[in-house]
């Protein structure tokens, strides 16, 4: 017999699976919201004229190569990335307390930083906010972490459950690790107020719990690189240590560079070089160094004044396509008198919106009218465009009456 043979087949993966489902249908008016892929008006993939741009350069130079990178990656485009994250007027930055390598997008970063923790962080628990993207639980269990989960989405109101968040945060035992979403809180799309973030920081640092940011959308959510990064970075002032995850994914539209950063901000520049040389430690028996392709585009990017300023014309493009979206969802639903509140369609931020149709409903929707969402009632905002909103509308008018 095989030695396979007693392994049970593995479900399918939830939004892979929902991808498949939306090919198979043949109806001339389906739409697909499952996907966490900025789309066109046109529904299409888009690559920025600025990677285009910054890409050409890269193939064409007669100096460039296909050498390894180190451990770390491309030391410059960490340093890049650290800065746009941070702040360049940071003082965990102006002193080289933050370790950071280039990771395998933002995925890689976590798990990377989920290795080092289970290795060096006395406490070996995370708590998640509930919900939270599905592969955070998986990244942080199968690094042999402990997972927890702090209150966050209030589905009364479709907001946050403030309360519960700051209870949960209190009750939880000093040196726990606390994931935080930077901005545009994935699948909910409901952030914390600058006010709130403060009140978090007061908990957080007050307990000595250890932040890990996980910062996938930043620029992607607002249209502003400093405003999305406004709570990471009252963080880093207060915090001595923290965490970050960094993805270009979405804000640079680079989904398959795989182009990531892991930041560890560190107590001095001694402790820094320390984290730096066992986070290589991590990395070197996993997959030894990271691709060059997309951290030489992002560092292009980064490093020159004029593309830099080109990406954040095309960035807040795409922020701003979104939120168009949003208000024309949220008008078409006003229109036909849907029973509800939807507000919280116009409140919530990033890619994704919670719209908080039920399981039911959202089986309905897909079965109806052939709009494909996560069950969970969460769609992508990107995935919408002016002549779909209406027929989005109809059909959660439908689900709902
Ligand atoms: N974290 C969050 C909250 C995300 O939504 C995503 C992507 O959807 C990621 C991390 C990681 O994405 P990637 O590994 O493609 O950078």
């Amino acid at each position: 017999p095989s030695v396979w043979a007693h392994i049970p087949e593995a479900p399918a993966d939830p939004i892979l699976g929902l991808n498949e489902a939306f090919k198979a249908d043949p109806h001339p008016s389906k739409l697909n919201l499952g996907v966490g892929a900025y789309r066109t008006e046109d529904g299409k993939p888009l690559v920025l004229n600025v990677v285009r741009k910054a890409e050409m350069a890269l193939v064409t130079d007669p100096n460039s190569n296909k050498e390894y990178l180190g451990i770390a990656g491309n030391a410059v485009f960490c340093r890049l990335s650290r800065e746009l994250a941070f702040g360049t007027s940071c003082q965990a930055v102006r002193g080289n307390r933050i370790a950071t390598v280039q990771s395998l997008s933002g995925t890689g970063a976590l798990r990377v930083g989920a290795e080092f923790l289970k290795e060096h962080h006395p406490s070996k628990v995370i708590y998640l906010p509930q919900p939270t993207w599905g592969n955070h639980t998986k990244v942080f269990k199968r690094a042999g972490l402990e997972v927890r989960t702090y209150r966050y989405y209030d589905s009364t109101t479709c907001g946050l459950n403030f309360q519960g968040l700051m209870e949960d945060l209190m009750g939880a035992p000093s040196d726990s690790i606390i994931l935080l979403h930077a901005c545009a809180h994935n699948p909910t799309g409901v952030d914390p107020t600058p006010d709130q973030w403060k009140q978090m920081l007061k908990a957080i640092a007050g307990k000595q719990l250890l932040p890990f940011f996980d910062s996938a959308y930043q620029g992607f959510a607002s249209g502003s690189l400093s405003a999305d990064a406004a709570g990471l970075r009252m963080f880093a002032d207060a915090c001595p240590q923290l965490l970050l995850a960094q993805s270009y994914a979405k804000n640079m539209g680079m989904y398959g560079e795989r182009a990531g950063a892991l930041s560890v901000l560190c107590s001095s520049q001694g402790e820094a070089a320390v984290v730096a040389s066992q986070l290589k430690q991590v990395i070197r028996p996993m997959y030894s160094n990271p691709p060059r392709h997309g951290a030489g585009i992002v560092a292009a990017i980064l490093g020159s004044p004029e593309l830099f300023r080109e990406w954040e014309v095309e960035l807040s493009g795409m922020a701003d396509r979104i939120k168009l979206m949003r208000s024309k969802l949220h008008e078409a639903l006003r229109q036909r008198g849907t029973p509800g509140s939807w507000e919280h369609i116009l409140k919530q931020i990033g890619m994704f919106s919670y719209t908080g149709l039920s399981k039911r409903q959202v089986e309905h929707v897909t079965k109806k009218w052939h709009i494909y969402m996560t069950l969970d009632g969460r769609i992508s905002m990107a995935g919408l465009s002016a002549k779909t909103c209406g027929y989005l509308a109809d059909a959660m008018d439908d689900a709902v009456r």
